[in-house]
């Protein structure tokens, strides 16, 4: 595995594989490895001759209340796991040479961006596609690996890709979760033990709502006000939104029909956990 730092050797290693022909599948993360991650870079590895994994965390995509301070790092775990995972090339740059200078364009998303986590988040989604359109540029990848834990994410790479053009193809990776349902999360370590124990109920309060849909519900106001009482009852967590909406256009439904989002984000004391089920309503 070649560790690389600077951003122009990435780009000279990049075009040197893409001249042999080669593949290269891409897995942009902020490190703290963990094993939702491993299965993008599974993932990537079987579908291309050359894996590259980036671990920057991108102080572009956090607000001023968001917890980059506290974003929790671990280098040596991280390199253990990609070296065992076969990843041949590990892009680690540090935040001076990514933004070298004041920058003289800007990126802004200006659809599906105001709902779920960029609604709280303003700004967010701008730093994560400005710091993709300049990996993209450097790791020249053929295809992009993002879970679906960040549905989000995942609505705004989508159109990043297609409104610029990238010859990139978007693959999107069902979420790793715990035995206990919990998605898998490097920000799961800031949970104290008792917040530990209620996070699991997120993801079954989410459920709970996909079971009232297929059971036929269609009004999302009673489906979010269940899986709201569902989470209020069972954790301690300051509910941030509980959102059902259209996949991946992100636009509010007046009735539950075709593929939907149904979302959750909630706030406890030090993480703010989010997680999704992303379904087929039917008709
Ligand atoms: P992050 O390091 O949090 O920016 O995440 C890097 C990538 O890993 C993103 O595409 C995330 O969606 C993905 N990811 C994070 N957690 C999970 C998970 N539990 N299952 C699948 N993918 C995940």
């Amino acid at each position: 595995m070649k560790v690389i730092h600077s951003p122009d050797e990435l780009q000279e290693v990049a075009i040197s594989y893409k001249n042999e022909g080669k593949t290269i599948g891409f897995v942009p993360t902020m490190g703290f490895l963990h094993e939702g991650h491993e299965k993008l870079i599974e993932e990537a590895r079987k579908e291309n001759d050359i894996v590259l994994l980036s671990i920057f965390v991108n102080p572009l995509q956090f607000g001023p209340h968001d917890d980059l301070d506290h974003y929790p790092r671990d280098e040596q775990h991280d390199r253990k796991v990609a070296s065992r995972l076969g990843v041949d090339l590990l892009f680690h740059p540090d935040v001076e040479s990514m933004y070298p200078h004041e920058p003289a364009i800007k990126l802004t998303v200006i659809r599906r961006t105001d709902v779920l986590c960029g609604r709280s988040r303003p700004g967010h989604f701008d730093g994560v596609v400005t710091v993709l359109a300049k990996l993209f540029h450097l790791g020249l990848p053929t295809r992009v690996y993002f879970g679906m834990k960040d549905a989000q994410q995942v609505a705004v790479v989508d159109g990043l890709i297609k409104d610029f053009h990238f010859p990139v193809e978007l693959v999107p990776v069902p979420t790793v979760r715990e035995p206990d349902g919990l998605a898998k999360s490097s920000r799961n370590v800031n949970l104290s033990a008792a917040e530990r124990k209620e996070a699991p109920f997120i993801h079954k309060g989410l459920v709970h709502g996909k079971v009232l849909i297929q059971d036929g519900c269609r009004n999302p106001e009673k489906v979010n006000n269940a899986v709201k009482s569902f989470i209020e009852k069972h954790t301690h967590g300051k509910i941030d939104y509980i959102e059902i909406l259209s996949y991946p256009e992100l636009e509010s439904v007046a009735s539950i029909k075709g593929r939907i989002i149904l979302a959750a984000a909630v706030k406890f004391n030090k993480a703010r956990l989010i997680d999704n089920l992303v379904m087929e309503a039917g008709d």
